[in-house]
């Protein structure tokens, strides 16, 4: 656990940087220290491995104070990772991820296989670990700094904006691996980023700071997003917060059956199911496949002529997963799958929203119940067509 007691940071210059900060990081969990520029992340984070020393307050680490602890000792217990990476450029990814046991003092050839072995930690090949970092991409670049702060198993990271640098694409596969890595590894972790949907997405606990270096508040992610303690806050998570917030509420939404045709099938087989003007299609194995329009068909049903919809809800997700999918279906009604993939039913945008309003949160209710969210998500899918013959929600398989 980390803690910090009323630690503030007055620069030379007059600067207060952090003003009173009292935080705590639980062990085995990822606190997301989240703010816009300069509202003092870099400097708290910076305090924890005292390569910053606040000018008051203390910092405990498992009940130790940092300060009466010798400084190059405890940062070799701490993996440090920046944006840009910071790797070393003349030296080789290899050594780059060994640069910490070989602080240690580890021998060379066990350091050189700790970074190997890292290195495939992050997912990056082996032929990578001769190459120097301008020879990698940035995503690249970036997982090497994960590996070199992971490569001493440290208790501790420290991450300052590790992923602000590379585009969006990449940033949410880092994202996603760095998630798995740590269901694996389970530090005890700071991150740092200005991103709310970053902080939302990695945190177990978001800590917002204001500029002035001051704790605006700290809460679970989830009740961050329906409880902002102020104007700041509720301006920083943004708008569609009420949106975003459907992330972490599970729903029983109604099931309905949903008819289906194989892909193969002949246009009048596919006329035969439905009236409706949009039906499924499913393999063999009753995986989704696409939608087709039986009264468009010219030929039998083939997997390149499907339009594909977006995406697919596994049963008992999120709400927002359902929303997500109803919204992003040709037909508007969204498809649910098991955990297997095998299709359950579909749901509709419009009862997903009436399980949102039932579900019991008056926080959403003044300024972001459901019907901020129409606004939000635009057009509200209109669910025509008959209704399907068995609309009794479908019991699990
Ligand atoms: P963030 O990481 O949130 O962008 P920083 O911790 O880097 O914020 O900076 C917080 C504030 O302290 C800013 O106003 C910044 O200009 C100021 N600051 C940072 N480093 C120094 C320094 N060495 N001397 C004076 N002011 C500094
Ligand atoms: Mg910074």
């Amino acid at each position: 656990m980390i803690r910090l007691e009323q630690v503030s940071k007055r620069y030379p210059d007059g600067t207060v940087a952090v003003d009173d900060l009292t935080l705590t990081a639980p062990t085995g969990k990822i606190t997301v220290l989240v703010g816009p520029s300069g509202c003092g992340k870099t400097t708290s984070l910076r305090m924890i491995n005292r390569m910053i020393e606040p000018t008051s307050g203390r910092i405990l680490i498992d009940d130790q104070d940092t300060a009466s602890r010798d400084a190059n000792a405890l940062r070799s217990g701490i993996g440090y990772v920046i944006q840009h990476a910071g790797l070393f450029p003349h030296r080789t990814i290899e050594h780059n991820v060994a640069t910490v046991p070989l602080l240690l003092g580890w021998h060379k050839r066990k350091a050189r296989e700790r970074a190997r072995e890292m290195l495939a930690v992050v997912g990056l090949d082996e032929s990578m670990a001769r190459r120097y970092p301008s020879q990698l991409s940035g995503g690249q670049q970036q997982r090497v700094g994960v590996a070199r702060a992971l490569a001493a198993d440290p208790p501790v990271m420290l991450m300052d904006e590790p992923f602000s640098a590379v585009d969006p694409v990449v940033r949410e596969q880092l994202q996603d691996e760095f998630l798995r890595l740590q269901a694996e590894l389970g530090k005890t972790i700071v991150f740092v980023t200005h991103d709310i949907d970053e902080a939302i997405r990695l945190g177990d606990q978001v800590a917002v700071l204001r500029v002035g270096g001051k704790l605006a508040q700290v809460a679970e992610p989830a009740y961050l997003l329906a409880h902002p303690a102020d104007d700041f806050v509720a301006d920083f998570v943004g708008k569609d917060r009420g949106y975003r917030a459907l992330g972490f509420v599970d729903g029983q939404v109604r099931v309905h059956d949903e008819p289906t045709v194989r892909l193969g099938a002949s246009a009048d087989e596919a006329r035969a199911v439905t009236r409706d003007p949009w039906l499924l299609v499913v393999d063999e194995a009753r995986m989704p496949q696409g939608w087709v329009e039986p009264e468009r068909l010219t030929a039998p049903i083939e997997a390149a002529t499907l339009a594909l919809g977006g995406t697919l809800a596994r049963q008992g997700g999120p709400l927002r997963n359902a929303l997500d999918s109803a919204l992003s279906s040709p037909s508007r009604r969204g498809v649910v799958v098991d955990d297997d993939g095998r299709l359950v039913g579909t749901v509709r945008a419009a009862e997903v929203l009436q399980q949102i309003e039932a579900a019991d949160r008056p926080e959403q209710r003044d300024d972001d119940g459901a019907a901020a969210l129409l606004e939000q998500t635009g057009e509200l899918p209109v669910v025509t067509g008959p209704p399907p013959a068995a609309s009794e929600p479908r019991r699990d398989p």
